[in-house]
């Protein structure tokens, strides 16, 4: 990976007020989201316009409504214009049809045309910005008193999320803490202009063997983005570990899904536990096991896990023999779940406790439909293999899903299985992840426990 040296981004201190000069103003409308397609991204981007106006983004008449209320982020049919020449990644302020100031925010050539950095126009988006956002993530942390608050050599294994993008304040930045391992994700364009000011503030202020990076999710395609997957500072120890209520997993921080492991679901996994006691289980999604050895510890019978990755099953293996449990209570099973339910409600077989917890079956609203179907189909089986009095942990992380809507699919997949069920437990992400009021997107997991009539 190459180490890239970036500029200090043009951050416009204090525009003149209600900018109105027209030159060089984009209607968005008229603009091609692929304008700049071809420029070398991550490298320092100059500004590319002749005498440009006064670099700003406007919008269209009454469409400042979600802005106001502090939501952060700023769609391209919503922008009346964009001035000046900017490229993805500059800091611009946000004007209303009237030229009053809204927000700076990090634009990008993308169908998220800006998202917000800050509401307050006498802030600059500087280091010094970038390092107290970091530091108010990283004391919420320790406010909370959730494991590990500061990181660093020698940490214990220790797993936590540290930087929750938009509901920290920092749109598009992901940091995820695996011991003295941290790894980074970027999923904006913004994010992407200050990526070594930011991996210089963490090493600084947590003191970590190494950042990794695995900005390779497909999203950053979205915001015009390369895919990267490389070590940012310092060197990646052969063997990185995490420690989670007293389990450990290892993560394979290059190759593994997202950064390496699901960190969200820690305390629905101690929840699992308590309830598993000599029961029969069904983990389908099991990824490296996360669900399974909660279960194998709490007591259960058995334990059935699905998974379509090869590579997250020998994860999983691995994982059990690391910490003691007993294997021979363990059945790993590499396939497509959605086949293999089928194919164990035709074996007749019979569970007491079910986990189903699916990848993002929706990114956004517009797949919800498709992913409602999925989501149906999956539960309604799973009811189906339940004996009487069985509990099914039922998850849905896609952010294109509501609340609501997840407990209407699995109400109708009820339904249609024939069985009465409660839900015993309404369940989010851990604490690590926490959800700013004004982006309820922030909230894209969401669980229920549900107790099938005995
Ligand atoms: N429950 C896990 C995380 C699940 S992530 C934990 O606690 O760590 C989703 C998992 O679903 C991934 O491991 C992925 O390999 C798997 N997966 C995706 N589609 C699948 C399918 N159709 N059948 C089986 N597994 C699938």
């Amino acid at each position: 990976m190459t180490a890239q040296k970036i500029k200090s981004p043009s951050t416009p201190r204090r525009p003149s007020q209600g900018n109105r000069d027209f030159r060089n103003r984009t209607k968005r409308s008229g603009k091609s989201p692929d304008d700049h397609k071809n420029m070398p991204r991550g490298a320092p981007q100059p500004h590319t316009g002749v005498a440009t106006a006064q670099p700003c983004i406007t919008l269209m008449e009454g469409r400042e409504k979600s802005l106001l209320r502090r939501h952060p982020w700023i769609f391209s049919g919503a922008v009346e214009c964009v001035d000046g020449a900017p490229v993805s990644g500059d800091t611009l302020p946000v004007r209303n049809a009237q030229g009053e100031f809204l927000a700076w925010a990090a634009y990008a050539s993308s169908q998220i045309t800006a998202r917000v950095w800050s509401w307050r126009e006498e802030e600059a988006i500087n280091t010094e910005f970038f390092r107290s956002r970091i530091a108010s993530a990283l004391a919420l942390r320790r406010d909370l008193l959730l494991p590990s608050p500061a990181c660093g050599r020698g940490a214990g294994g220790e797993g936590m999320r540290l930087i929750h993008a938009e509901s920290d304040g920092l749109p598009g930045l992901v940091v995820d803490q695996y011991g003295d391992v941290l790894v980074m994700q970027i999923g904006s364009a913004g994010v992407e202009r200050w990526r070594d000011t930011c991996a210089d503030i963490l090493q600084e202020l947590c003191n970590p063997a190494c950042i990794y990076e695995r900005s390779d999710s497909d999203s950053r395609t979205l915001e015009g983005l390369e895919l990267r997957n490389g070590v940012l500072r310092g060197m990646l120890p052969e063997n990185v570990e995490v420690t989670e209520h007293g389990l450990r997993f290892k993560v394979d921080v290059a190759h593994g899904q997202k950064t390496g492991f699901y960190l969200d679901q820690r305390d629905n996994r101690a929840l699992t536990e308590t309830l598993a006691r000599d029961k029969d289980v069904l983990n389908c999604f099991c990824y490296t096991g996360g669900f399974s050895l909660y279960a194998l510890r709490g007591g259960a019978k058995s334990v059935l896990s699905i998974d379509a990755s090869e590579e997250a099953l020998q994860l999983a293996q691995r994982n059990v023999e690391l910490n003691g449990l007993d294997a021979s209570r363990a059945e790993w099973q590499c396939a497509d779940v959605f086949a293999a339910l089928r194919k164990l409600r035709d074996q007749n077989r019979k569970f007491d406790l079910i986990i189903l917890d699916p990848p993002k079956f929706a990114p956004t609203a517009a797949f919800a439909e498709k992913a409602a179907r999925g989501y149906k189909d999956i539960n309604l089986l799973g009811f189906k293999l339940l004996r009487p009095g069985g509990l099914l942990f039922t998850y849905s992380c896609s952010g294109g899903i509501s609340e609501d809507l997840f407990q209407k699919i699995i109400a109708g997949a009820a339904l249609d299985a024939g069985v009465d069920a409660q839900i015993v437990h309404h369940l989010h992400a851990a604490a690590d992840h926490p959800v700013l009021l004004s982006f309820p997107e922030g909230a894209y997991l969401k669980g229920l426990v549900l107790r099938v009539a005995g």
